[in-house]
């Protein structure tokens, strides 16, 4: 189980970078919200704090 973040809902408002507790997510080159599934623990705290339920369980 990891979780991804839906791109098409993500309104890159950021909430997410902050939250995650392993610091596993960031802006990607082209400036879009991105999971590093290396570091993610599928904690779903990303997902808690989004207001557009953008992270989903892949
Ligand atoms: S599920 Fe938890 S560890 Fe994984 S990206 Fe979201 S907040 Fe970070
Ligand atoms: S909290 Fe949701 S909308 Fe905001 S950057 Fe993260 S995934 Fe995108």
């Amino acid at each position: 189980m990891a979780y991804k973040i839906n791109q098409k809902k993500c309104i890159k408002c950021g909430a997410c970078v902050g939250a995650c507790p392993v610091g596993a997510i960031s802006y990607d080159a082209n400036g879009n919200v991105v999971i590093d599934p290396k570091k993610c623990i599928s904690c779903g705290t990303c997902y808690a704090v989004c207001p557009v339920g953008a992270p989903e369980v892949q």
